[in-house]
Protein backbone atom coordinates (compact mmCIF):
# COMPACT_ATOMS: atom_id res chain seq x y z
CA UNK A 1 0.00 0.00 0.00
CA UNK A 2 1.44 3.08 -0.90
CA UNK A 3 1.01 5.94 1.72
CA UNK A 4 2.39 9.74 0.90
CA UNK A 5 4.47 11.32 3.24
CA UNK A 6 1.94 13.81 4.49
CA UNK A 7 -0.88 10.95 4.70
CA UNK A 8 1.26 9.25 6.90
CA UNK A 9 2.05 12.17 8.96
CA UNK A 10 -1.84 12.71 9.14
CA UNK A 11 -2.06 8.86 10.26
CA UNK A 12 0.74 9.60 13.11
CA UNK A 13 -1.45 12.37 14.60
CA UNK A 14 -4.85 10.77 14.47
CA UNK A 15 -2.81 8.31 16.26
CA UNK A 16 -1.52 9.79 18.73
CA UNK A 17 -4.96 12.00 19.37
CA UNK A 18 -6.68 8.57 20.02
CA UNK A 19 -3.58 7.23 22.35
CA UNK A 20 -4.16 10.27 24.63
CA UNK A 21 -7.27 8.52 26.20
CA UNK A 22 -6.28 4.25 25.73
CA UNK A 23 -9.43 2.55 25.08
CA UNK A 24 -10.53 -0.57 27.33
CA UNK A 25 -8.59 0.70 30.24
CA UNK A 26 -10.23 0.81 33.84
CA UNK A 27 -13.00 3.51 34.08
CA UNK A 28 -11.09 6.71 35.20
CA UNK A 29 -8.06 5.80 33.33
CA UNK A 30 -5.41 8.73 32.33
CA UNK A 31 -7.01 10.88 29.86
CA UNK A 32 -3.78 13.04 28.79
CA UNK A 33 -5.00 15.71 27.07
CA UNK A 34 -7.38 17.51 30.00
CA UNK A 35 -5.50 20.99 29.53
CA UNK A 36 -4.17 23.53 27.15
CA UNK A 37 -0.53 22.71 27.76
CA UNK A 38 -1.15 19.49 26.75
CA UNK A 39 -3.07 20.46 23.71
CA UNK A 40 0.11 22.82 22.96
CA UNK A 41 2.51 19.63 23.46
CA UNK A 42 0.11 17.67 21.16
CA UNK A 43 0.37 20.70 18.50
CA UNK A 44 4.00 21.34 18.47
CA UNK A 45 5.32 17.12 18.61
CA UNK A 46 2.94 16.33 15.42
CA UNK A 47 3.90 19.74 13.57
CA UNK A 48 -0.07 21.10 13.20
CA UNK A 49 0.89 23.98 10.79
CA UNK A 50 -0.81 26.86 10.42
CA UNK A 51 -2.62 26.60 14.61
CA UNK A 52 -2.47 30.27 15.98
CA UNK A 53 -3.29 30.70 19.92
CA UNK A 54 -5.59 27.84 21.27
CA UNK A 55 -8.23 28.68 23.75
CA UNK A 56 -10.46 26.12 26.17
CA UNK A 57 -12.69 25.72 23.43
CA UNK A 58 -9.94 24.35 21.18
CA UNK A 59 -9.18 21.48 23.59
CA UNK A 60 -13.13 20.74 24.02
CA UNK A 61 -13.14 20.31 20.18
CA UNK A 62 -10.20 18.60 19.88
CA UNK A 63 -11.25 16.07 22.23
CA UNK A 64 -15.09 15.49 20.28
CA UNK A 65 -12.51 14.80 17.23
CA UNK A 66 -10.67 12.50 19.24
CA UNK A 67 -13.78 10.76 20.03
CA UNK A 68 -14.95 10.44 16.63
CA UNK A 69 -12.25 9.07 15.09
CA UNK A 70 -12.41 6.61 17.66
CA UNK A 71 -15.40 5.66 16.42
CA UNK A 72 -13.42 5.43 12.69
CA UNK A 73 -11.38 2.94 14.43
CA UNK A 74 -14.32 0.85 15.99
CA UNK A 75 -16.53 0.61 12.86
CA UNK A 76 -17.68 -2.46 11.64
CA UNK A 77 -17.53 -2.32 8.40
CA UNK A 78 -16.38 -0.55 5.49
CA UNK A 79 -19.48 1.69 5.44
CA UNK A 80 -20.13 2.37 8.79
CA UNK A 81 -16.45 4.11 8.60
CA UNK A 82 -17.54 6.06 5.01
CA UNK A 83 -20.48 7.45 7.06
CA UNK A 84 -18.61 8.67 10.09
CA UNK A 85 -15.84 9.56 7.96
CA UNK A 86 -18.05 12.14 5.58
CA UNK A 87 -20.03 13.55 8.41
CA UNK A 88 -16.71 14.32 10.53
CA UNK A 89 -15.03 16.00 6.79
CA UNK A 90 -17.73 17.76 5.92
CA UNK A 91 -18.29 19.47 9.34
CA UNK A 92 -14.55 20.40 9.54
CA UNK A 93 -15.34 22.31 6.08
CA UNK A 94 -12.16 21.23 4.15
CA UNK A 95 -10.60 23.35 0.95
CA UNK A 96 -8.04 20.99 -0.51
CA UNK A 97 -4.75 23.12 -1.00
CA UNK A 98 -1.63 22.21 -3.00
CA UNK A 99 1.05 23.65 -1.13
CA UNK A 100 5.19 23.15 -0.54
CA UNK A 101 5.77 25.22 2.71
CA UNK A 102 8.70 24.92 4.55
CA UNK A 103 10.54 22.79 2.38
CA UNK A 104 8.23 19.92 1.90
CA UNK A 105 7.69 18.40 -1.68
CA UNK A 106 4.11 19.65 -3.41
CA UNK A 107 1.12 18.18 -0.94
CA UNK A 108 -2.22 18.47 -0.33
CA UNK A 109 -3.82 20.45 2.52
CA UNK A 110 -7.34 19.63 3.35
CA UNK A 111 -8.02 21.87 6.41
CA UNK A 112 -8.81 25.39 5.41
CA UNK A 113 -6.86 27.81 6.00
CA UNK A 114 -8.01 29.73 8.57
CA UNK A 115 -9.27 26.12 10.38
CA UNK A 116 -8.95 25.58 14.30
CA UNK A 117 -6.49 23.15 15.20
CA UNK A 118 -9.97 20.61 15.65
CA UNK A 119 -11.01 21.53 12.47
CA UNK A 120 -7.50 20.97 11.31
CA UNK A 121 -7.22 17.53 12.36
CA UNK A 122 -10.63 16.49 11.13
CA UNK A 123 -9.79 17.17 7.64
CA UNK A 124 -6.50 16.40 7.31
CA UNK A 125 -6.96 13.18 9.84
CA UNK A 126 -10.45 12.21 7.93
CA UNK A 127 -8.91 12.51 4.58
CA UNK A 128 -5.68 10.29 5.49
CA UNK A 129 -8.64 7.87 7.38
CA UNK A 130 -10.61 7.89 3.85
CA UNK A 131 -7.09 6.91 1.92
CA UNK A 132 -7.25 4.21 3.40
CA UNK A 133 -11.09 2.70 3.58
CA UNK A 134 -10.34 3.81 -0.19
CA UNK A 135 -7.33 1.51 -0.87
CA UNK A 136 -9.49 -1.49 0.96
CA UNK A 137 -6.94 -1.30 4.06
CA UNK A 138 -9.93 -0.19 6.67
CA UNK A 139 -8.76 -3.43 8.96
CA UNK A 140 -4.50 -2.17 9.53
CA UNK A 141 -6.70 0.58 11.75
CA UNK A 142 -6.08 -1.53 15.16
CA UNK A 143 -6.39 -1.36 18.68
CA UNK A 144 -3.34 -3.34 20.11
CA UNK A 145 -4.47 -6.84 21.36
CA UNK A 146 -3.43 -6.70 24.96
CA UNK A 147 -6.27 -6.33 27.20
CA UNK A 148 -4.72 -3.48 29.29
CA UNK A 149 -3.27 -1.55 26.44
CA UNK A 150 -5.75 -0.81 23.37
CA UNK A 151 -3.63 1.50 21.65
CA UNK A 152 -4.47 2.35 18.64
CA UNK A 153 -2.26 1.85 15.83
CA UNK A 154 -2.29 1.70 11.85
CA UNK A 155 -0.98 -1.62 10.73
CA UNK A 156 2.03 -0.60 7.84
CA UNK A 157 3.19 -4.18 8.33
CA UNK A 158 3.12 -6.32 4.48
CA UNK A 159 1.14 -8.92 5.17
CA UNK A 160 -1.65 -7.20 7.96
CA UNK A 161 -0.19 -8.94 10.78
CA UNK A 162 0.49 -6.82 13.28
CA UNK A 163 -1.75 -7.35 17.02
CA UNK A 164 0.09 -5.42 19.06
CA UNK A 165 0.96 -1.42 19.20
CA UNK A 166 4.57 -2.22 19.87
CA UNK A 167 5.76 -6.22 20.10
CA UNK A 168 8.39 -5.17 22.25
CA UNK A 169 6.78 -4.16 25.44
CA UNK A 170 2.80 -5.32 24.56
CA UNK A 171 3.36 -8.68 22.61
CA UNK A 172 6.52 -9.45 24.52
CA UNK A 173 4.52 -9.00 27.34
CA UNK A 174 1.67 -11.35 26.18
CA UNK A 175 3.96 -13.94 25.32
CA UNK A 176 5.90 -14.00 29.14
CA UNK A 177 2.45 -13.85 30.60
CA UNK A 178 1.62 -17.18 28.32
CA UNK A 179 4.46 -19.34 28.79
CA UNK A 180 4.46 -18.90 33.00
CA UNK A 181 0.60 -20.24 32.80
CA UNK A 182 2.02 -22.98 30.66
CA UNK A 183 4.60 -23.98 33.39
CA UNK A 184 2.34 -23.80 36.06
CA UNK A 185 0.00 -26.03 34.39
CA UNK A 186 3.17 -28.49 33.43
CA UNK A 187 4.06 -28.24 37.33
CA UNK A 188 0.83 -28.58 38.35
ZN1 LIG B 1 1.87 20.64 4.89
ZN1 LIG C 1 -0.13 -2.28 23.32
Amino acid sequence: MLITHDTRCALDAVVDLLNTAPEGEAPGAPDSLTDLSALQDFVRRNDVSGVGALAANDLAAVRTVRARFAQVFAAGDDRAAAEQLNALVASAGTTPQLTDHDGYDWHVHYFAPDASVADHLAADGGMALAFIVVAGERERLRRCEAPDCRHAFVDLSRNRSRRYCDSRTCGNRLHVAAYRARRREAAG
